[in-house]
C-alpha cells in the first residue's frame, strides 16, 4: 500500500465521526497522488502527509450570552488553526446552527491551500459557532458576539491569527468583535477582515469573493476560446458571494437566471433584479419570496432546483454540499459548459467527477472563491501600513491575483500530465509552496 492511501486509511479510521473533514482530504489525496509518488520517500520520512492534515491547535470554548427575555444561552465557539508555514492564521468565522468541529476542520484544512494559491504570506485557520443569528435582535447578536470574542481573543492578533467573515458573519457581526477585541486586548490592530470603512476595511472586500469568481470564469472562458457575454448564468445563494457575483456576471455581459436561500429558489427569464434580491437580503434580511413583490413575472419554488434550469454557466455560491450527483446529471443534460465554486465544497466529489468526465470545465472553491481572502490580505497590508487604497486599486490587484491563479492551477494540471484538470491543477500548487515551507521548518 502507497504512503497517500495508508495515511488517508488512518486518517478515516481516526476521524470517521468527522464526514465533511474526511471528505475535503480524500478529494484533496487522491488529486496529489503524482506530487507525492513523486517525492514519497522524502514526504513519508518527514510525515507531510500527516502534518499537514493535523491542525496546528484546535480550541473549542463555551459562549455563554443573555438573550433579550433575560435568560442566559450557550452556544459552542471554535477556532482551528490549522497550519501556519506561510503566514499567520487567516480563515473566517461561520456562525450557523451546522457548525460543529468536522465543519470547521474542513473548513480550515481547505483555507491552507487556498491561501497559498492567492500568492500571499498567509496560513490557514477557520472558526465559527453554532449560534443562528436569523431571528435575533441586533442586541442579542452583540451580546452572543461579545462573549465569543472574550474567549477567542485570547488567541488572535495581527501577527498570529486573522479571523474573518463567512456565512451569518457579515459586517455588523464584524463590528461587534473588533470592538470587544480593542476593548479587552487595549489594541487597534489589525485583527479581523472584512471591517467597516471608518475603522480599517478596504474598499472592494464586500465584492471581492463573488468579483474574483467571476474574473476566474472570465479567464476560463477565454482560455476556452469563449466569454460570458450572451451566456445564461445560474447562481445559488444569495448572501455576500451570490449577490457580488451576480452582479459581475451581468458587468460582463451574462444573464443571471437564479438565486436561492435556505427555504427555496427564484427563477427570473429576464435575469435577477439586483437591486430588489440587495434591498430583501442585505437591507431587510428577508426571504426571497418576496421577491415576486418585485417582479411579478418571476417564479418562486420552494426547496432546492436551481441546478435544473438550462444554462451555460452553474455558479454554487450557498454552502457545502448543495450539488449532488443527479444535478451534476441536469446540468450535462442541459449543456452547461462550465461549473465554477463560490462557496466551499458545494460540489460533492461524485458530482465533481461525474461534471469532469463529462467535459465541464470544474474550478473547485479553493481558487476560484479566493478572491474574498485575497483581499482580506490586501486589507492586512493597507492596516499595516496605515494607509487606505482606492477601490480600483484593490479591485485591479484582485483581478490580478485571479487570473494569476487561473494560470497557476492550469499550468500545474499540464505539468502533472491532468491538463484541464483544475481541482488536480488547484491542490498540487497549493500543496507545494506549503510543503516547502514545512520541510524548511523541520519537524514542528
Ligand atoms: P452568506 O451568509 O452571506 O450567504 C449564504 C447564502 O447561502 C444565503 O443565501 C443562505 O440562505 C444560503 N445558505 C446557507 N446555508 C444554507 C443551507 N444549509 N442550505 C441552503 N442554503 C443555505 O454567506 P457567504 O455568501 O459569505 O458564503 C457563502 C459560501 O461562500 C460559503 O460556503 C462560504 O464559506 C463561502 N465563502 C465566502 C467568502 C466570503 O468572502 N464571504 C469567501 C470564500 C468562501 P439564507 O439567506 O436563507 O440565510
Amino acid at each position: 500500500m502507497g504512503y497517500t492511501e495508508k495515511t488517508l486509511d488512518a486518517i478515516r479510521a481516526k476521524y470517521a465521526h468527522q464526514p465533511e473533514f474526511l471528505q475535503a482530504v480524500t478529494e484533496v489525496f487522491e488529486s496529489l497522488e503524482p506530487v507525492i509518488t513523486k517525492n514519497e520517500k522524502l514526504y513519508e520520512s518527514e510525515a507531510i502527509l500527516e502534518r499537514i492534515t493535523e491542525p496546528d491547535r484546535q480550541i473549542i470554548f463555551r459562549v455563554p450570552w443573555v438573550d433579550d427575555s433575560g435568560k442566559i444561552r450557550v452556544n459552542t465557539g471554535y477556532r482551528v488553526q490549522f497550519n501556519n508555514s506561510i503566514g499567520p492564521y487567516k480563515g473566517g468565522l461561520r456562525l450557523h446552527p451546522s457548525v460543529n468541529l468536522s465543519v470547521i476542520k474542513f473548513l480550515g484544512f481547505e483555507q491552507v491551500f487556498k491561501n497559498s494559491l492567492t500568492g500571499l504570506p498567509i496560513g490557514g485557520g477557520k472558526g465559527g459557532s453554532d449560534f443562528d443569528p436569523k431571528g435575533k435582535s441586533d442586541r442579542e447578536v452583540m451580546a452572543f458576539c461579545q462573549s465569543f470574542m472574550t474567549e477567542l481573543c485570547k488567541y488572535i492578533g495581527a501577527d498570529t491569527d486573522v479571523p474573518a467573515g463567512d456565512i451569518g458573519t457579515g459586517a455588523r457581526e464584524i463590528g461587534y468583535m473588533f470592538g470587544q477585541y480593542k476593548r479587552i486586548r487595549g489594541l487597534y490592530e489589525g485583527v479581523l477582515t472584512g471591517k467597516g470603512l471608518s475603522y480599517g476595511g478596504s474598499l472592494a472586500r464586500t465584492e471581492a469573493t463573488g468579483y474574483g469568481l467571476l474574473y476566474i470564469v472570465d479567464a476560463l472562458l477565454k482560455d476556452h476560446g469563449t466569454s460570458l457575454d450572451g451566456k445564461t448564468v445560474v447562481i445559488s445563494g444569495a448572501g455576500n458571494v451570490a449577490i457580488y457575483a451576480a452582479e459581475k456576471a451581468t458587468a460582463l455581459g451574462g444573464k443571471v437566471v437564479t438565486m436561492s436561500d435556505s427555504t427555496g429558489w427564484i427563477y427570473d427569464k429576464d435575469g435577477i433584479d439586483l437591486a430588489a434580491v440587495k434591498e430583501i437580503k442585505e437591507v431587510r434580511r428577508a426571504r426571497l419570496t418576496e421577491y415576486k413583490n418585485y417582479r411579478p413575472n418571476s417564479e418562486y419554488h420552494e426547496g432546492r432546483g436551481v441546478w435544473g434550469v438550462k444554462c451555460d454557466v452553474a455558479l454554487p455560491c450557498a454552502t457545502q454540499n448543495e450539488l449532488l450527483i443527479d444535478d451534476a446529471k441536469e446540468l450535462v443534460k442541459n449543456g452547461a459548459i462550465a461549473v465554477c465554486e463560490g462557496a466551499n465544497m458545494p460540489t460533492t466529489i461524485e458530482a465533481t467527477k461525474y461534471l469532469q468526465e463529462n467535459g465541464v470545465l470544474f474550478i473547485p472553491g479553493k481558487a476560484a472563491n479566493a478572491g474574498g481572502v485575497a483581499t482580506s490580505a490586501l486589507e492586512m497590508s493597507q492596516n499595516s501600513e496605515r494607509l487606505s487604497w482606492t477601490f480600483e486599486e484593490v479591485d485591479s490587484k484582485l483581478h490580478g491575483i485571479m487570473t494569476n491563479i487561473y494560470a497557476n492551477i492550469a499550468g500545474a494540471s499540464e505539468e502533472f500530465g491532468m491538463k484541464g484538470n483544475y481541482v488536480a491543477g488547484a491542490n498540487i500548487a497549493g500543496f507545494k509552496k506549503v510543503v516547502d515551507a514545512m520541510l524548511a521548518h523541520g519537524a514542528c
